[in-house]
């Protein structure tokens, strides 16, 4: 089943604010009330839950969500185990009994079903109807929803509805600023700022082709990866052909131009 569990007292994973959002984030959570977080893939939502679930003290259940994913698998199912039926809670069950955090990562990829099961559980009601075992669990003090969503995919299919996502307080998210991003690549990476520094103008070039050559930025986690490469000793660009050409591009003409790009910064 999928989840993880982060425990109670382990280290405050390193997170780097933007403006507010963690004082929005507590506030959220003193209240009960479930949180979107909207923005581009790897720009520091997941960083962001697992930071505020370990400076709130709560254990954390983190849901990658993917088209195949039912509210089965969120809310549990009966196994068997040893010849028994045995029922087993989902990540969503287990969050709402002890009281834990529960994030959905890009929720939008799930089934349809699975909106379903989060609207009571959005409600002031905070009730998670568990159909297969009868019961119907009142969320433990201490539960919050939290999912994300990225609405940079151009598709309507893979939108939120309405009525679901204004059941959630919301907070946007977009690459740092370069002063923030260069701050966050190079403690993730431990590469030295002047190196990192360049890379997150490259970054910035690489994301001002957005739309014209390329679907998608580069992301913060994708320069993370590139200035760990190149702090290991990998030849510059090297690492930034594998860590911020190639994810993006699959045609040999754009990532010729986007080479261009890595010259004209580091030439
Ligand atoms: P998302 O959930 O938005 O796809 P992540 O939270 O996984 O993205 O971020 C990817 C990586 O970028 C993280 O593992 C972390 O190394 C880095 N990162 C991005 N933003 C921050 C931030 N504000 N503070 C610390 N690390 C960050």
């Amino acid at each position: 089943m999928d989840g993880n569990l982060q425990l109670k007292g382990a280290e405050v994973p390193f997170y780097l604010p933007d403006g507010d959002e963690c004082d929005v984030f507590a506030a959220a959570y003193a209240n009960g009330l479930p949180l979107l977080l909207k923005g581009p893939t790897g720009c520091g939502k997941t960083r962001f839950v697992a930071h505020m679930a370990a400076q709130l003290g709560r254990p954390l259940y983190t849901v990658a969500c993917h088209d195949d994913l039912a509210a089965a698998d969120l809310i549990g199912r009966y196994l068997l185990k040893g010849g028994e039926t045995v029922w087993v809670d989902g990540p969503l069950t287990r969050a709402v009994r002890e009281g834990a955090i529960c994030y959905l990562d890009e929720v939008v990829e799930a089934r349809k079903d699975v909106t379903v099961v989060l609207h009571p559980l959005t409600d002031d009601r905070r009730i998670l109807p568990v159909d297969r075992t009868g019961e119907e669990l009142e969320a433990a003090p201490g539960f919050m929803l939290v999912a994300s969503y990225n609405p940079g995919y151009q598709n309507i299919l893979k939108t939120l509805k309405p009525s679901t996502r204004q059941r959630f307080l919301s907070i946007e998210f977009d690459f740092p600023s370069p002063e923030r991003e260069t701050e966050i690549v190079a403690t993730e990476s431990r590469l030295d700022p002047e190196r990192t520094a360049r890379l997150v103008r490259l970054a910035g070039k690489l994301r001002a082709l957005k739309g014209q050559d390329l679907e998608e930025g580069v992301s913060t986690r994708l320069l993370v990866y590139c200035a760990t490469l190149i702090r290991q000793g990998m030849p510059v660009e090297r690492a930034i052909l594998a860590a911020m050409i190639e994810p993006l591009t699959d045609d040999e003409d754009v990532k010729r131009g986007l080479l261009d790009l890595v010259t004209a910064v580091f030439g």
